[in-house]
């Protein structure tokens, strides 16, 4: 085992193979307030890149309620419950990464789900958590909870499934992080299935071979941003690429939202595996729940997240999610308007900080029609 700097957890961790970062890193971002799990993105990968034989039950690219939702059944539960309580008070974690708690002759500590895990993957769909006595409902905050959590690939700085590979089929591209399966070299052992905690490598009965989220590399290659991200109709995501902190740069994007403003945050950083798509945590569910998946940060991100009105660095970058195909790796705000560029410079888009109002009249004199659809 090699000893490498895990940022997210604040130290060094054991992995294994030594620390080899990619020149650039894909990151995402997602806003789970904004989440209306309309499953459009699940569609639009699955249409994609799983519509064939043995790709049935697979989807790169789920949505599920928390925290009655799973894909596949349990995945997350079954390995806090394994992991067993972990401490982490604030400043560097203290307790174990999956790395460091697996058992003797193992790579990590892993489980791996039985089919019928993947039957149901809107299992606990809508589900509240809590009971709802007569009027409560009708009652400001609301006495129960639920939210929606998009899950793709993390495409790991310290990837599980690479490191369980025992036939090194499993790889992280030198040029932008992101994680593929080579499956001229699996034999379909599903160790790689076994060990990502997220459950984000499938394995395919028709070929005999594992299959993965591949980030849509071929449209990242042409600087545009993943089918899932781009068919999001709640634009609730953004691609982009992630600096480690201490070289982070104020006018990227995802830089700026996780390491300056610390608003987006990794889902269960304890495990060590540096995932790189990060998380705006929803305003509304317990700090508790939200700090066992999303760390101890959860307070901060979620204080200057609900400032964002007050704050028109922060509201307007938010703005620019959703608001093109291309990925936009540069960002600055001028006046009242956010303008996005690529790396030379040359700008892709702008957008306003305020939406202008549109009032139209009841009667349109121009075409000489009435709205019925105004009051
Ligand atoms: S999320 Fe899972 S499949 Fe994706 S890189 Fe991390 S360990 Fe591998
Ligand atoms: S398309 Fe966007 S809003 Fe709809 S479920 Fe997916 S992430 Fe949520």
């Amino acid at each position: 085992m090699a000893r490498v700097h895990n940022w997210q957890i604040g130290r060094e961790m054991s992995y294994w193979y030594p620390e080899s970062r990619p020149k650039k890193q894909f990151a995402a971002i997602f806003d789970i307030n904004k989440c209306i799990a309309c499953q459009t993105c699940t569609l639009a990968c699955k249409t994609t890149w799983t519509s064939g034989k043995g790709q049935e039950y697979m989807l790169w690219n789920n949505v599920e309620s928390k925290p009655y939702g799973f894909y596949p059944l349990a995945w997350d539960v079954t390995l806090l419950e394994a992991l067993g309580p972990q401490p982490w008070s604030g400043g560097p974690y203290e307790g174990r990464t999956l790395f460091e708690a697996a058992s003797a002759g193992e790579r990590v500590l892993g489980w791996r789900p039985e089919d019928l895990d993947y039957a149901h993957p809107n299992v606990g769909e809508d589900d509240c958590a809590g009971v709802i006595d007569n009027g409560a409902d009708l009652r400001v905050p609301h006495m129960t909870w639920f939210f929606y959590l998009a899950r793709i690939c993390n495409h790991c700085t310290y990837p599980a499934c690479l490191a369980a590979c025992p036939r090194g089929s499993i790889y992280k591209r030198p040029e932008d992080g992101i994680v593929l399966l080579d499956q001229g070299r699996c034999r379909g052992y599903r160790e790689c299935v076994k060990a990502c905690p997220y459950k984000k490598v499938f394995y395919n009965p028709m070929t005999g071979t594992s299959e993965k989220c591949i980030a849509c590399f071929p449209k990242i290659e042409m600087r545009q941003q993943p089918q899932c991200f781009v068919n999001c109709i709640g634009k609730i995501r953004f691609a982009g690429w992630i600096s480690t902190p201490d070289k982070a740069n104020a006018d990227n994007p995802i830089d700026y939202l996780v390491h300056i403003r610390k608003v987006a945050l990794p889902l269960f950083p304890q495990f060590g595996l540096e995932p790189n798509v990060y998380y705006i945590p929803p305003v509304h569910a317990p700090r508790s729940f939200l700090r066992q998946m999303f760390g101890p940060n959860v307070d901060q991100a979620i204080d200057t997240y609900r400032a964002a009105a007050q704050d028109p660095d922060l509201a307007g970058l938010l703005s620019l999610f959703g608001s093109t195909a291309q990925v936009v790796p540069r960002w600055k705000r001028q006046a009242n308007q956010i303008i996005g560029s690529d790396e030379s410079g040359a700008e892709i888009l702008r957008v306003p900080l305020h939406e202008p109002v549109q009032v139209r009249e009841a009667f349109d004199s121009a075409r000489g029609v009435a709205r019925t659809n105004i009051s």
